[in-house]
């Protein structure tokens, strides 16, 4: 079974890397949000993608969620102490990416193309894909104003409440990624945070298209368990922007584009317009993450 799976960072990650178990790494693409991407320091930072691919070759930080193991922060505290840009935290081992990313998009190589030979590098097997080459960035708009994404996130740490998110430039799919949403024999939404890790991709014209133009099913993953977020601000976005935090408030994100939401044991039951898939979402080891792609498989056999 091919598979083609939207996919923010963290949640995303911890999900891909259990469907590489589940099937065959050759038989998924991940389709990756790029609207939290920023220039730091004159590096181009692609946080989202840099999840997946850390976290397929083995090289993420279980505990902090994001970033390396085993990292180190010299170059970062030299950053500080001359007085440099040092709000975004880049780690040592992480700069090497960043670095070579940067050099080959400055000489004209396209994202999806440094991302396939990065993938390469590390050793997987599975395709990453940004959803678009083109820019396009998150921006929220709060009552203290309106903020590109990693300003809200990282520098003032998403205290703000989101009244909405929005996407700014145009933006075409990346090639290959209209190709596998047609190759796929089903389409999976990770457990994500709807609003600025799946919507930025669905901003993509085509994209979304697509997905409304489906013959395959589509499922979603919910990214709260109980009705809360493992991690981040996805519960009181969808409470202040959708109502609650009930399934259908997050199926509610997702409306005419999935078949179905598979939901945690522990969230409410209640009416919901599509197909409810019930099992434990909390992935909190590989095997975890190894069941839940199982069942999510099932629901689309
Ligand atoms: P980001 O781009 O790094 O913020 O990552 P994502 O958007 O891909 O993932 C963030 C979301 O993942 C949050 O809303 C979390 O609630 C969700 N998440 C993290 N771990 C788990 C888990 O074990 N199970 C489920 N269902 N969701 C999770
Ligand atoms: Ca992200």
């Amino acid at each position: 079974m091919r598979v083609a799976v939207l996919s923010g960072g963290v949640g995303g990650a911890r999900f891909v890397r259990g469907l590489v178990e589940a099937l065959p790494p050759r038989d998924v693409t991940v389709i990756g949000n790029v609207g939290d991407d920023v220039e730091v320091l004159g590096l181009r930072v692609s946080p989202d993608l840099d999840s997946l691919l850390y976290a397929l070759a083995g090289l993420h930080d279980e505990e902090r969620g994001w970033g390396r193991s085993g990292e180190t922060w010299h170059a970062l505290e030299t950053v500080a102490a001359l007085g440099g840009e040092s709000w975004f935290r880049l780690g040592d081992r992480d700069l090497g990416l960043h670095l070579v990313r940067t050099q080959a998009l400055r000489d004209g190589e396209r994202l999806s193309v440094v991302t396939a030979r990065l993938a390469a590098a590390l050793g997987l097997n599975a395709r990453i894909l940004p959803a678009t080459d083109d820019e396009l960035r998150t921006w929220l708009d709060t009552p203290a104003g309106s903020f590109p994404f990693q300003e809200w996130f990282v520098a003032r740490g998403h205290r703000d409440e989101v009244d909405a998110v929005r996407f700014a430039g145009e933006a075409a799919p990346a090639p290959g990624v209209l190709e596998a949403l047609a190759a796929a024999d089903a389409i999976l939404v990770a457990p994500s945070n709807p609003y600025v890790s799946i919507w930025p991709i669905l901003a993509v014209q085509g994209i979304r298209g697509a997905l409304a133009a489906r013959r395959v099913p589509c499922v979603a993953v919910s990214p709260l368990v109980g009705g809360r977020a493992v991690k981040g601000p996805a519960d009181r976005m969808l409470a202040r922007m959708a109502g609650g935090t009930t399934p259908a408030h997050v199926a509610s994100c997702y409306e005419g584009l999935i078949d179905a939401l598979v939901v945690d044991e522990s969230d409410p039951a209640g009416e919901l317009a599509v197909r409810r898939v019930v099992t434990r979402t909390l992935m909190t080891d590989l095997a975890a993450s190894r069941r839940l792609a199982e069942s999510v498989l099932e629901a689309v056999a």
